[in-house]
């Protein structure tokens, strides 16, 4: 095969391997079937350690606002809390409650600012429908 330089510019590269893509159509974005299926395994695996080290990051964060209400306190410098391993940035819920930012790590509630968390509390009663949508009449 014999391509010239400017036809050689726009050939597509595999997105896997980085080969130029020289048979099919020109929207083809991989070389063979090897090279697409290794990447969107590694798409999937690069997803599932994402999800894995964000619950990993609430799992922790739970432990230290569980901490911090068995050692009877209900408030923490956002500092301290970090030390002990808090991640400010992930949370199971947010809502804005008056002028605070109310954050939620599972059962756990608390209000957060940029130096200080405080009223943490347990949701008491929680109830999980464990068969939500699926109720017989
Ligand atoms: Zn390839």
């Amino acid at each position: 095969m014999n391509y010239g330089k400017n036809i050689e510019r726009h050939m597509p590269k595999c997105l896997e391997c980085g080969d130029q893509i020289r048979y099919g159509r020109t929207d083809k974005k991989f070389c063979c079937d090897e090279c697409k299926n290794r990447h969107y395994n590694n798409l999937a695996k690069g997803s599932r350690a994402f999800r894995r080290k964000v619950l990993s990051m609430l799992s922790g964060n739970y432990d230290v606002l569980n901490e911090i209400l068995r050692s009877g306190a209900s408030s923490v410098d956002l500092m301290d809390a970090v030390a002990m391993g808090f991640a400010p940035g992930v949370m199971t819920s947010f809502r804005k409650s008056g002028k605070h930012d109310e954050f939620g790590c599972f059962d756990i509630r608390y209000i957060m600012t940029r130096t200080r968390i405080y009223s943490i509390s347990k949701i008491q009663n929680v109830y999980l429908p464990l068969h939500s949508g699926t109720k017989k009449e």
